[in-house]
């Protein structure tokens, strides 16, 4: 028998790996694993498996509706004893499966498997995820590449075309009883957008249609964007949509809406979503390190206190404070606010990347290690080759949530604040606090840091380690690697 290994890929439709097993005729299992060590993973928690779940449980109501006799078989263990397992009792001849741009973890896992399905002569048949290439040694090209991929027709999975038999396991089977599943749905999810691939294409339909129209206009505002934009970023992560999808039913949207514009910015982002995962599958190192190691030499000194004032949203900086519980609660931020938070953490609180990541990653609903790591770096100011950008927090507030709606969402101590006040506190004076019946340093924090000393600090920092010949032969390095020749020129 064969089996697709369905991964971050939890879709029916444009499925290179499933359409390829139909029509290998051999008969299969559709195969989901819960590998308890990858859940175990510090980025992880409980939203990601509770958005899993529902994925899986989609995916097997769509193939019921079908077919009653089709479903994916749910299996939790070691995916190498799972494989061993099934190996021994039916002779597994093929693996179908996307690659992956995971984290460490996922990568080891996958070698050890490599290993072990060569020695038992089982062919891995890996199809390419998006518009990622393997073993890409320059990036020459990779744009032209990257549009000829996203033009290509889906790849339809036809069951017409089944010769073999489509396997379950269920109750009664051995395989199953000894790798039995539990159930990752939570009771109260209800803040999280819903998981699987029939709301992603709702999601998008929305978007195109009509939430689009609003998306240059709202992008960069921590309220507006939830609506304005496509939210679509956890059904790519997890492969409820391909990215070629999303791409060619927004150009079909574009002969049909006047909001082209809107969408010519969307699919543009659709190109930085693949480019980020390139840039990482190069460069996976980038969990751990610098990806300038010039930048290694800067001293960052870890602060419980601020570090904990930052993750629970008690810096003082109310836009700041705001992000980080609606992340923590809702799993979303936009991308401007996601990149303020970093910089606040890395830059004015001069905090090593490494003592956020893994928290805002457990929050990310979307969590792509392959985007999260190179846009942490980048937003820390380590990487030699963009332009480093220290954001104000009080001056995004007043542009971007000019009334505090958003703020006073979140920070609910902040509800009664006048609007002259809402994105500098502090800068009440005691008369006025009594007026307002508002105590700062009780009701609501004094700000952690002086913002002003902070980032001047931060920017001789930065800024002064650029000129040094670490730092500019490392760039030379990653220019060669990451940035297209001509372009270098
Ligand atoms: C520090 C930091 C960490 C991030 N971590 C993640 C992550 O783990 N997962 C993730 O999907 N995005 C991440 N992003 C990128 C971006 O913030 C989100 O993709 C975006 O906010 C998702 O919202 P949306 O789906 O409404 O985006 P839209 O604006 O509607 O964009 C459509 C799609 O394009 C892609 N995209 C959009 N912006 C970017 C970007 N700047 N870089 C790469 N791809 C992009 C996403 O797949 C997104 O769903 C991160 C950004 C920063 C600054």
């Amino acid at each position: 028998m064969n089996i697709v290994w369905f991964k971050r890929d939890l879709r029916l439709s444009d499925h290179a790996a499933l359409k390829a097993a139909i029509e290998d005729g051999e008969s299969f299992l559709m195969l989901y694993i819960w590998e308890p060590n990858i859940m175990a993973d510090s980025h992880y928690s409980p939203r990601h498996w509770n958005f899993v779940q529902q994925s899986l449980n989609d995916l097997n109501r769509q193939l019921s509706e079908a077919n009653p006799l089709l479903r994916i078989t749910i299996l939790q263990g070691n995916a190498k004893e799972i494989f061993h397992a099934i190996h021994q009792k039916y002779q597994l001849k093929k693996v179908f499966s996307y690659e992956e741009t995971g984290l460490r973890i996922t990568y080891d896992r996958d070698k050890e498997l490599s290993l072990f399905f060569k020695e038992t002569a089982i062919e891995w048949r890996e199809f390419q995820t998006n518009g990622v290439v393997r073993k890409l040694k320059n990036r020459d090209n990779w744009a032209e590449y990257w549009k000829a991929q996203m033009q290509k027709p889906w790849d339809v999975p036809n069951w017409t075309k089944l010769r073999g038999d489509c396997l379950v396991f269920d109750e009664s089977n051995e395989i199953y009883k000894r790798f039995l599943p539990n159930d990752y749905l939570l009771k109260d999810a209800n803040n999280f957008q819903p998981g699987g691939e029939t709301y992603a294409h709702r999601y998008l339909q929305s978007f195109l249609s009509e939430r689009a129209k609003n998306y240059s206009k709202h992008i960069s505002k921590p309220l507006e964007s939830r609506k304005g934009c496509s939210r679509l970023s956890p059904y790519i992560a997890w492969g409820n949509l391909s990215i070629r999808q999303v791409y060619q039913y927004a150009q079909n949207a574009k002969k049909k809406v006047a909001h082209r514009r809107d969408l010519d910015n969307f699919i543009s982002r659709l190109h930085w979503h693949c480019h980020f995962i390139q840039k990482f599958e190069m460069e996976d190192r980038m969990e751990f390190e610098n990806l300038n190691r010039g930048y290694d030499d800067i001293e960052r000194i870890d602060n419980e206190y601020f570090i904990e004032r930052w993750q629970s949203g008690l810096t003082g900086y109310p836009l700041i404070d705001a992000c980080m519980r609606c992340v923590c609660q809702t799993g979303y931020l936009n991308f401007r606010m996601r990149a303020m938070v970093v910089s606040f953490l890395t830059h004015q609180l001069f905090q090593h990347w490494k003592t956020g990541a893994v928290f805002l990653a457990q929050q990310f609903l979307d969590f792509e290690v392959g985007i999260h790591y190179p846009q942490f770096q980048m937003q820390a100011g380590v990487t030699g080759m963009n332009t480093v950008r220290m954001y104000n927090p009080v001056k995004q507030s007043q542009d971007h949530d000019p009334n505090g709606i958003f703020i006073k969402t979140w920070v609910k101590e902040l509800e009664n604040c006048p609007e002259n006040f809402i994105h500098e506190p502090w800068k009440m004076t005691p008369m006025e606090q009594e007026l307002y019946n508002f105590r700062l340093g009780e009701n609501y924090p004094f700000p952690i840091i002086d913002l002003e000393e902070a980032s001047k600090k931060a920017k001789e920092q930065i800024w002064g380690i650029r000129k040094q010949q670490l730092v500019r032969v490392e760039n030379k390095r990653i220019l060669n690697k990451q940035v297209v020749r001509n372009r270098k020129r």
